[in-house]
């Protein structure tokens, strides 16, 4: 099918007070294909959030290119800028952040589609909030006056106040009620399925992204260790990493002042401004070898379309298919 994204090889530091130089984002590529849906999984400063901000171009990468729609936002100029911004939005963890607690909901809305010179009247604003689930009558509310899930219902009728192809999820429902994620992701499987729309839904935890994923990407400081269909990832995972994520107790989100996330494996994710020698996850990973410390393992096909970069994980497939003949 149509590609919707394709990122190569994008290369991203950032330069931070006291910590010097940050590799954000290590030679990552994914493509995603109309209507589908990537999930990008890892812990926080994994270089997620950092993806997102590229694909938006709220950012630019330091190397590599970003594709959307066919075409590289990461050099397109003014006018060709914002009409790729109007096909792919971004919706965050809170969007009660980004609201105006003064400002009415319909009004909210209206400011959207007026920024965008779009038809703003009562009718465009109460199709909007039916299309997320919400009664006309939540435009004459206050932020505050609403639930998590409805700001967060609120946060993705802005996004598609412009009718874009593409929404970027950051986190989407890490900030909600268990009770009230179902009811997010179910209503975002519907809008997909009801407006072709293409996601990249970013979370730091696996069992949310599998719901609705078509590919997996897991991250770990900066680089994806593993990629592929989401049932081969989430089902039979073979990177270290990706089992530990899998295994992992109720994931809190760092985020969110919450207890940290707790993995099978020990440890702390290092510091991104020092990545460890070699392979990036062999201080916190039980298999690791001599090797994993100095030599770094490269993405490799494990099966089909299926890709992880673990030495141990490689060597133990090659001898399988050696001795399976
Ligand atoms: Fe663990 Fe080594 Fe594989 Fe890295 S390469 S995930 S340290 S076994
Ligand atoms: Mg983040």
């Amino acid at each position: 099918g149509e590609i919707a994204i394709d990122v190569r090889d994008v290369v991203k530091h950032y330069r931070t007070p006291g910590r010097g130089e940050v590799q954000a984002l290590d030679r990552v590529s994914v493509s995603v294909g109309r209507g589908q849906v990537l999930g990008v999984v890892g812990e926080s400063g994994c270089g997620k959030s950092t993806l997102a901000r590229l694909l938006t171009r709220l950012e630019r990468p330091d190397s590599g290119s970003v594709e959307i729609l066919g075409r590289r936002i990461d050099l397109a100029k003014r006018g060709e800028l914002r009409e790729l911004r109007r096909g792919i939005q971004l919706v965050f963890q809170d969007p009660y952040a980004s609201l105006d607690p003064r400002q009415r909901i319909g009004a909210a809305l209206a400011e959207v589609l007026t920024v965008h010179r779009l038809p703003s009247g009562d009718g465009r604003v109460g199709e909007l909030l039916e299309t997320v689930g919400l009664p006309p009558s939540t435009a004459g509310r206050y932020p505050h006056q609403l639930s998590g899930g409805q700001r967060q219902r609120i946060g993705i009728a802005r996004a598609l106040a412009v009718q874009p192809q593409i929404l970027v999820l950051d986190e989407p429902v890490s900030a909600l009620d268990v009770s009230v994620r179902a009811e997010i992701i179910n209503l975002l499987v519907r809008l997909r399925d009801e407006l072709g729309l293409t996601f990249v839904f970013i979370s730091h935890d696996l069992g949310v992204v599998r719901h609705l994923a078509d590919r997996i990407a897991v991250m770990y400081l900066g680089k994806i260790v593993e990629y592929g269909p989401w049932d081969v990832v989430s089902d039979t995972p073979g990177h270290p990493y990706t089992r530990a994520l899998q295994t992992a107790v109720p994931i809190a989100d760092p985020g969110l002042d919450a207890p940290p996330t707790e993995l099978v494996v020990t440890g702390e994710v290092p510091d991104a401004a020092n990545p460890p020698s070699g392979c990036r996850f062999h201080p916190r990973c039980p298999l690791a070898e001599d090797r994993c410390r100095s030599v770094e393992p490269l993405m490799l096909p494990a099966s089909g379309r299926h890709r992880l970069a673990c030495h141990v994980v490689q060597s133990e497939a090659a001898t399988a298919d050696g001795t399976n003949g």
